[in-house]
């Protein structure tokens, strides 16, 4: 079931609505927030009733319905998106799902990277396509 978010950013005065699964990843919500209202996902500070939202939580963890209220901050440094800390220069930055992170939070270990499983995924899914063409090659030569 499709769940609609209303996101409201008071210091835009804005309010936008985006439908996404209950099983959307937050990452994934932040660029949809993003194409619509060119704010970087960075700079996206989520909350639901006051309560931080986590790059590394699920959507259906805060939404019981098929409608939530969405709280947008916007944030002029980046913030850990995971424990909202501040983050360390550099080394926080992770160079595959491009957020800033604090000391804890930086390998792509510590905060689930988002990125670094699609990666794993798609590698997945190759390995599997080939080893299918090579099944179907195997079948050839076997009826020959
Ligand atoms: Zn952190
Ligand atoms: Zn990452």
């Amino acid at each position: 079931m499709p769940v609609c978010i209303t996101v409201e950013i008071p210091s835009d005065e804005l309010k936008i609505d985006i439908v996404v699964s209950p099983t959307t990843s937050i990452p994934l919500i932040k660029h949809k927030i993003h194409e619509q209202t060119d704010i970087p996902s960075k700079q996206q500070c989520l909350s639901v009733n006051d309560i931080f939202i986590k790059n590394t939580d699920k959507l259906e963890n805060y939404v019981k319905e098929d409608k939530c209220l969405i709280t947008l901050k916007k944030m002029k440094k980046p913030r850990c998106p995971v424990c909202n800390k501040k983050t360390v220069l550099l080394v926080g930055d992770c160079s595959y799902c491009k957020y800033s992170y604090c000391s804890q939070h930086r390998l792509p270990e510590s905060h689930d990277c988002s990125h670094i499983n699609e990666c794993k995924e798609s590698q997945y899914k190759k390995n599997s396509d080939l080893l299918l063409s090579q099944k179907c090659v195997g079948d050839k030569v076997n009826s020959l």
